[in-house]
C-alpha cells in the first residue's frame, strides 16, 4: 500500500506521538516487507537507513514522524514486540529500515540471541566492507536516559566495523530545558546527539537534513 505522508513541523500540543497533527504533505511512503531471514533483504541497491535502539526508545515514532505518517511504523507500549527487520520504502529513494529493539530484559534468552544475529547479519551485510552500497545507521536513545552499556556495544559495533552512524536524542518533550540541557550534555561526551520529540516535531527537519547529506558525499 503507498501513502502520501506528510511532515511534522511546529509546535503541537498533542500528549502522544499518535496524536500529534502532522501539517505538510510530500512523501511518499510504503511498508515493503518484513525480514527474519538474510536470504529476504532488498537487492536493489536502494540506500538503506538503519534505525537502531532500545526497546521502548521511540524508533517506530522517529520513523513515522520522518515519513510524515503516523502509522507507517508500528508504535506500541509493549517493549519488545517487533522481532523482524522492517523494509519500508521512502518515496522511492530510501529504505528506512527499523530494526528490532535491544535490551528487553523480560524476552526469553532464546530470542534474545535470535534478534541480536539478525541485527549483526543485517550489519555486516550493509558494513562498507561487506557491500558497495553500505548503509547508514542511527541509534535512538532515551535522552531521559542516555547512553546504557547496549548502545554503547552498538556504538563500538558500528566504528569497528566502519559503519558511518548518527545519534538521535528521543523524547525531548518529556524533559524540562534544564533537563534538556543536561542531558545533551551527557550524551556528548559519546557523539552529538540531534535532539528529537515526536510529539512536537523536533528535530524532523534536522535529521532528514543528515539523512540527505549522507547521500551527498
Ligand atoms: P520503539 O519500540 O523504539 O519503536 O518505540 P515506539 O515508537 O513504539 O515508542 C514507545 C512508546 O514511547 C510509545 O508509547 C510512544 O507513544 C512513546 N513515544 C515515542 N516517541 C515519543 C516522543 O518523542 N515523546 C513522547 N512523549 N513519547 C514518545
Amino acid at each position: 500500500m503507498v501513502n502520501r505522508g506528510t511532515l511534522l513541523a511546529g509546535r503541537n500540543h498533542a500528549l502522544s506521538p499518535e496524536n500529534a497533527r502532522p501539517v505538510v504533505v510530500h512523501l511518499k511512503a510504503e511498508f515493503v516487507k518484513s525480514v527474519n531471514d538474510p536470504g529476504q533483504f532488498p537487492t536493489d541497491g536502494l540506500p538503506e537507513v538503519a534505525f537502531l535502539g532500545r526497546s521502548n526508545v521511540g524508533k517506530s515514532s522517529l520513523i513515522n514522524a520522518l515519513a510524515g505518517q503516523r502509522k507507517l511504523a508500528f508504535t506500541s507500549n509493549t517493549p519488545g514486540r517487533t522481532q523482524s527487520l522492517n523494509f519500508y520504502r521512502i518515496d522511492d529513494k530510501f529504505y528506512f529500515v527499523d530494526l528490532p529493539g535491544y535490551g528487553y530484559a523480560r524476552a526469553p534468552r532464546d530470542s534474545v540471541d535470535e534478534w541480536a544475529r539478525l541485527i549483526e547479519q543485517y550489519l555486516r551485510a550493509r558494513s562498507p566492507e561487506h557491500s558497495n552500497n553500505p548503509g547508514t545507521a542511527f541509534i535512538v536513545i532515551d535522552a531521559r536516559r542516555g547512553w546504557m552499556e547496549k548502545d554503547l556495544e552498538l556504538k563500538m559495533w558500528l566504528e569497528a566495523n566502519r559503519w558511518p552512524y548518527m545519534v538521535v536524542a528521543s523524547k525531548m518533550d518529556k524533559l524540562n530545558q534544564a533537563e534538556q540541557q543536561r542531558g545533551l550534555k551527557a550524551m556528548r561526551q559519546y557523539a552529538e546527539p540531534l535532539p528529537f520529540s515526536a510529539v512536537t516535531g523536533r528535530g524532523v527537519r534536522e535529521i532528514w537534513q543528515a539523512i540527505t547529506k549522507t547521500q551527498q558525499t
